[in-house]
């Protein structure tokens, strides 16, 4: 007994020692509009004429930005190759982006990569890098919006700490992407937690979106998923579209047809005026 007595004083004892949550600049910031976010597209970028058929799709329905991960970290190397250093790929990518005046959102996976800044509308940081500071400078010093998505593993004040990071290097527009994390449940791939949203935006006004696709890896979830985190307060969605989900060349358990994604779409519209 007094042994369990010791190790639980132990435990409280190292528990002082963590650095207190530390995110002035967070608490600070001021976002540049208040425009809802909206990111559809093909988890990889596949073909010129892939990408032009659901880029299409995705603004008629509203959205805001273009995702094709042109570069890509998932949880296993790809027997496909793509999108690793092709900057004819990044460049058509950014070719179609603009065509259909969307905002690119390009994933930096290695500091060493900066000549992607000139294709880059926007940079997103994977989720498995949100604590790669090395990295967050680069993509800070770049000046261009950063999307940050909640690592696997991250709480609320580590999160808001790679925030930090992110200001305290330059960053001026940045947005969380809520993508789930891991959790002892097993009937999707990661844990969103819809709770994460309003608790940031207790904090501070850095945008928090919802990504449902991710998170669920789960296309039965992804439009419930989805607008849990509106109802919740989020400042928009992530959901990855593709006309052949099943076909796709990655994540292909999670994608949505068009269609799928204008209903979900025309839901938010819907929840957004009832506000
Ligand atoms: C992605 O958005 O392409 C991706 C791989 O997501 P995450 O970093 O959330 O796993
Ligand atoms: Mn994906």
């Amino acid at each position: 007994m007094v042994e369990r007595d010791e190790i639980l004083m132990e435990f409280n004892r190292k528990r002082k020692f963590g650095p207190k949550p530390f995110y002035p600049l967070v608490e600070a910031y001021k976002r540049p509009d208040n425009n809802m976010i909206f990111i559809g597209g093909p988890c990889s970028y596949e073909s010129k004429s892939q990408l032009m058929s659901i880029a299409f799709d995705v603004a008629k329905c509203g959205a805001t930005h273009l995702r094709s991960g042109v570069f890509r970290a998932g949880t296993y190397p790809s027997k496909h190759k793509f999108g690793w250093l092709d900057p004819e790929m990044i460049a058509e990518f950014h070719n179609i982006a603009k065509t259909f005046q969307l905002q690119n959102i390009i994933e930096l996976l290695d500091y060493r990569d900066e000549w992607i800044f000139e294709y880059a509308d926007c940079l997103q940081i994977g989720a498995r890098q949100m604590q790669n500071y090395t990295l967050l400078k680069v993509a800070a010093e770049s000046g261009k919006p950063i999307f940050l998505k909640r690592g696997t593993n991250a709480t609320l004040d580590e999160t808001l700490g790679a925030c930090e990071w992110l200001l305290s290097f330059g960053a001026k527009e940045l947005c969380i992407i809520e993508r789930g994390s891991v959790s002892f449940l097993d009937h999707c791939r990661w844990e969103a937690s819809i709770s994460m949203i309003p608790a940031v935006q207790a904090l501070t006004k850095i945008p928090i979106i919802i990504d449902a696709s991710h998170s669920t890896g789960r296309r039965d979830l992804v439009r419930p998923m989805t607008l849990a985190g509106i109802a919740a307060g989020a400042d928009g969605c992530l959901v990855e579209v593709h006309y052949d989900p099943d076909n796709s060349l990655s994540d292909s358990e999670q994608a949505l047809m068009p269609e799928e994604y204008r209903n979900i779409m025309e839901m938010i519209k819907k929840m957004i005026e009832l506000k």
